[in-house]
């Protein structure tokens, strides 16, 4: 491996790929990217569920969509390889007045930053777009015919692909055990192959990235939190552009998934840990709901069940910049599961943020770590 480097990014996952290529179109010198699995995207982006959407309730996370959403739609375009993505509209489900008064400020601010297409549904068009759901106690719903799905694995093997045409280096199986700084600044990467001298690192670690932080005495308030879903065999009452439901008050969400449906839910109880394995009793609660919501799964079979960890910060949204404690220290982490659909618009900004002292196509500024000590936590609404 070798001894130097002008960036090093530890991490492979979406947000590693996307920085490495973000940094690597700008020829902004000698990029290395550590993964310490066997292959890229085995972390959080091999575990998710692929939706993508505008529908967020801040304007930071809403320019973070539009702009990515927009890389993700038109990647055949740019990269040559398509990203799979399906326009199935995401439709929030409503059930009570004050989600309501919510959703409809959000769909006013999503539009007012661009989002034009996005609208209130009354249960009558709800009904009409998605007519085997049970509406029971539904008020009404907010659908953007943009939102959708699309393909993890595609899009952060093509930024990694990218990446390495124009110059960066990806070395796996290379686990960083410890940062060595001076003077208040990054020094060194240590790994189990060797050491990399270099001034800039970038932690794109996802749910572990607390644990880069605690190499250089950084406290990342960043934790790992079980999430899981399960897919089913045919449904073939749902059409395959039927809408990603989401019933805002449990998080229960479902979406065409080939063969069948791809139906999550997440854990509100869950604590944090890095546990992959299955929450058999949390998967029956997942699965009534389900069966409440749409009767007609009582006639499919659970073909597969997966959990991940989402890396979640304590006001859902993601740490982005350099650590004023630590000089050369950038985080691009914590997206609190909704990370591969920002990873184009995370990985230009935090590009940005090195190359031009700050991020220029979106003010991301916000974002810093510092927010979390000085009080100036970001609400967001629409992570469940
Ligand atoms: C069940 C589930 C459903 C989800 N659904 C969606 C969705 O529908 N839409 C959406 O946008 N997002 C979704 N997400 C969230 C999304 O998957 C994450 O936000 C995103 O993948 C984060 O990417 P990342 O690159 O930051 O992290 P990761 O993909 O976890 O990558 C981090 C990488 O760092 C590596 N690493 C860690 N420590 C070290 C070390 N010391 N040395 C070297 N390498 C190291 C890991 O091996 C890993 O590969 C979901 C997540 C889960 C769990």
């Amino acid at each position: 491996m070798q001894a130097t480097a002008d960036i090093v990014i530890i991490g492979g996952g979406c947000m590693g790929a996307s920085v490495a290529y973000h940094l690597a179109a700008r020829r902004a010198g000698n990029i290395v990217l550590l993964e310490r699995e066997k292959f890229l995207a085995m972390g959080s982006t091999g575990r998710n569920a692929g939706g993508v959407r505008h529908q967020f309730s801040t304007p930071v996370n809403i320019q973070l969509s539009n702009y990515s959403l927009d890389v993700i739609r038109r990647f055949q375009e740019i990269f040559g390889v398509s990203a799979d993505y399906r326009p199935l509209g995401y439709l929030f489900l409503l059930s009570s007045p004050r989600e309501i008064e919510i959703f409809k400020k959000n769909i006013a601010l999503q539009k007012a930053f661009g989002v034009s297409d996005v609208e209130f549904l009354e249960p009558a068009e709800i009904a009409r777009r998605a007519p085997r759901v049970n509406l029971e106690g539904v008020l009404g719903g907010s659908f953007c015919p943009r939102d959708g799905v699309a393909d993890p694995n595609t899009v952060t093997q093509t930024f990694a692909k990218r990446a390495r045409e124009l110059g960066a280096r990806i070395e796996t199986e290379t686990d960083v055990i410890g940062i060595e700084t001076a003077n208040g600044r990054v020094a060194k990467i240590k790994t189990n192959r060797g050491a990399i001298a270099t001034r800039a690192v970038v932690n794109c670690a996802g749910p572990w990235a607390a644990k880069i932080g605690a190499y250089v005495d950084l406290e990342i308030p960043i934790v790992p939190l079980r999430r899981q879903f399960f897919n089913t065999s045919a449904v073939p009452e749902i059409p395959r552009d039927h809408p990603f439901v989401i019933e805002f008050a449990t998080s229960l969400y479902f979406h065409p998934d080939a063969p069948g449906l791809l139906v999550g839910m997440s854990n509100r109880h869950e604590t944090p840990g890095e546990t992959y394995a299955i929450d058999e009793t949390f998967h029956l609660q997942m699965l009534e709901r389900a069966l409440y919501r749409l009767p007609l799964l009582e006639n499919a079979r659970v073909t597969r069940q997966l959990a991940g960890l989402y890396e979640a910060t304590p006001d859902a949204h993601p740490i982005l910049g350099e650590a004023r404690a630590v000089r050369g220290f950038y985080n691009c982490a914590g997206f609190s599961g909704h990370g591969f659909q920002h990873s184009p618009g995370a990985g230009l900004a935090l590009s940005e943020i090195i190359l031009d002292g700050a991020s220029k196509t979106i003010d991301v500024s916000m974002l810093d770590l510092e927010r979390f000590r000085e009080g100036r936590p970001i609400l967001e609404h629409n992570v469940v």
